[in-house]
């Protein structure tokens, strides 16, 4: 017989199964353990400092989006990663067009050299 073991109540389920666990989640005296747990949690100093840390990165990332537009999420790029530098002297056309197949011919030096200045 499988039981669960409920870490806001305190309390063991016998016979559990997901609808009886589901029935236990939804209950009053559950909930109202649930919500003392995390106000606990949030008295602990380190536990405050880290939250507030989270949320201020939150912020200021929607900040930053809302200014510079999309970005890509934050993450480190493996140093592996080698992005290289355009040829010299290389510019697209102010209204290049990336949809035109034509724009982009098999041989990669003919296309560099099309777009040279
Ligand atoms: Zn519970």
């Amino acid at each position: 017989m499988t039981e669960y073991h409920c870490e806001f109540c305190n309390k063991k389920l016998l016979n559990d199964k997901i609808r009886s666990r589901r029935m236990h989640n939804k209950g009053a005296k559950h909930l109202l353990m649930k919500k003392a747990y995390y106000m606990e949690m949030f008295e602990q100093e380190k536990v405050r400092l880290e939250m507030s840390t989270i949320l201020r990165d939150i912020a200021g990332a929607a900040e930053e989006e809302r200014i510079e537009g999309f970005r890509l999420p934050p993450g480190i790029a493996p140093e592996a990663v080698h992005i290289p530098e355009a040829p010299a002297g290389f510019k697209l056309p102010p209204n290049f067009d990336f949809g035109d197949r034509s724009n982009f011919p098999a041989d990669i030096s003919s296309a560099i050299k099309k777009h040279i200045a």
